[in-house]
């Protein structure tokens, strides 16, 4: 883990003062570390029946997208409002900096549906409790969440108290 904590970048006073922002560009950018921050995502899920993997734009593109590639399942993106080109649901939340809404596709998940939740970090737990909601609303289970990064002193975990939640990297 501390290979990868090495490869987390403080950026302070980003994008507004008194946030530090954990930037996770030379994480994605090393290939043995990308390789090893996503199996260790999925440690704990791996022979679990799971359908599909869901990410949040952006940065949960990424390690969601490559998570389930991994699984052999399938990607669904939540979006910020106005991107997804077809029918949505549409949920609002707050964030550590300002206020936010992600969308889903109508029909991106079934009632039969396991999800696992997949972001780069998890600060105060708004973003990924949205993505809980968006999931359940289209009657899918939320299997889980995993995180890269957590930051423990936000106590977003507390928003997800109901759900299984795993992060690599504490802070
Ligand atoms: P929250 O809803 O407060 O848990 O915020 C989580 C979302 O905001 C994630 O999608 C993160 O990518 C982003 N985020 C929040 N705080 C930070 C931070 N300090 N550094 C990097 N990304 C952050």
């Amino acid at each position: 883990m501390e290979r990868l904590k090495a490869k987390i970048r403080d950026i302070v006073d980003f994008p507004k003062p008194g946030i530090v922002f954990k930037d996770i560009t030379p994480l994605v950018k090393d290939p043995a570390a990308l390789k090893l921050a996503v199996h260790q995502l999925l440690n704990p899920f791996i022979g679990e029946r799971l359908t599909a993997v869901a990410g949040m734009e952006a940065r949960g593109f990424i390690f969601g997208a490559l998570a389930a590639y991994e699984l052999g399942i399938g990607f669904v993106p939540l979006r910020k409002p106005g991107k997804l080109p077809y029918d949505v649901h549409e949920i609002a939340y707050d964030l550590e900096y300002g206020s936010a809404g992600l969308e889903v596709h109508i029909d991106a998940f079934a009632p039969k549906d396991r999800v696992l939740l997949v972001d780069d970090l998890i600060a105060t737990g708004g973003t990924a409790a949205a993505s809980c909601a968006l999931i359940e609303r289209l009657g899918a289970e939320v299997a889980g969440c995993a995180f890269v990064i957590e930051l423990d002193f936000l106590g977003g975990r507390d928003k997800l108290a109901q759900y299984r939640v795993h992060s690599l990297l504490h802070y």
